[in-house]
């Protein structure tokens, strides 16, 4: 058994880990088109409009963040942050935010803040995908299956049509009931190539913790180990869960003996704001 971590928390202090390759072609494209502005979607802890926010003030866009449910009285670390950065924020009701994924909606939302160019939630568009499946074929393919934890699964996506049967993926869902992201996977990917089909690649989903953003004690004592024996930190929204996952599997027997696994970590260190009791214990306040 191996199990390495490339470390894409490492890749920029702010614009971090998967974040950062989804926004990238992104914003060359907003930049070739001439848009001043960048308008996305997220909930209160969302690394991807931590990272928009980031990515506007560092590279000259304007930021609009339609954030999901009404405006805290006490702006969560990462609103804050992206308020300081620079991000107009806005919020709406989460009924209305349930449908942001249908054009109709997204467009009558972007309206007053047209011309923009709309990232949606997550940052996982087609754009996004090809750039995580170019990570893919960049890394040494010293391993036999890659592993990443799932929010929007568009990272995963893109790993899958890098590596191009070449290796097994194996997605973590942070959020409960992950098995309804097996159909969004397979719309990336095929919009992506539609006469392509990869069955190289499976999710476990048993590992979410009671949903997004759930952290429990197991969780954070794993993370407070991990972090004492491999100076790495991990936080508990998806890094933690798919390293949870997979000491826990292993332990098991989960694997065939001399499985070579290489698992992302694919950033979000500034999730652990969010958690101030784990951050305490780690000594990091
Ligand atoms: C957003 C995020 C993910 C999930 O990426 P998706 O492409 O939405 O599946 C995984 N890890 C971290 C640290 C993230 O911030």
């Amino acid at each position: 058994m191996q199990l390495s971590l490339k470390r894409e928390d490492l890749n920029d202090a702010t614009i971090q880990g998967n974040k950062w390759l989804k926004l990238k072609p992104n914003l060359e494209l907003a930049r070739q088109q001439g848009y001043k502005k960048l308008l996305t979607f997220g909930g209160c802890y969302s690394n991807h409009i931590y990272a928009t926010a980031a990515a506007g003030q560092r590279f000259g866009f304007e930021t609009i963040g339609i954030i999901r449910g009404p405006e805290p009285k006490q702006y969560s670390p990462t609103l804050q942050f992206a308020q300081k950065a620079g991000m107009q924020l806005h919020f709406i009701d989460r009924s209305l935010y349930r449908k942001i994924s249908e054009l109709q909606t997204q467009q009558a939302i972007s309206r007053p803040f047209q011309p923009a160019y709309i990232l949606p939630e997550g940052g996982s568009n087609a754009l996004a995908v090809s750039s995580c499946a170019e990570y893919a074929r960049s890394l040494p393919q010293d391993y036999d299956i890659i592993c990443c934890a799932c929010g929007t699964g568009g990272t995963l996506a893109g790993l899958i049509q890098g590596l191009n049967h070449s290796k097994k993926v194996i997605g973590f869902p942070v959020l409960k009931g992950g098995d309804f992201l097996y159909s969004d996977i397979q719309s990336y990917l095929s919009a992506g190539n539609r006469h392509q089909s990869y069955n190289n690649w499976s999710l476990i989903s048993d590992y979410h913790f009671g949903g997004y953003g759930r952290c429990t004690s197991p969780l954070e004592n794993f993370i407070i180990e991990f972090y004492q024996q491999q100076e790495i930190l991990l936080e508990p929204v998806y890094t933690g869960k798919m390293l949870f996952a997979l000491f826990d599997l292993i332990e098991k027997g989960y694997f065939q003996k001399n499985t070579r696994i290489l698992a992302i970590h694919s950033g979000g260190i500034q999730g652990l704001d969010g958690f101030p009791r784990l951050k305490a214990r780690l000594n990091l306040t």
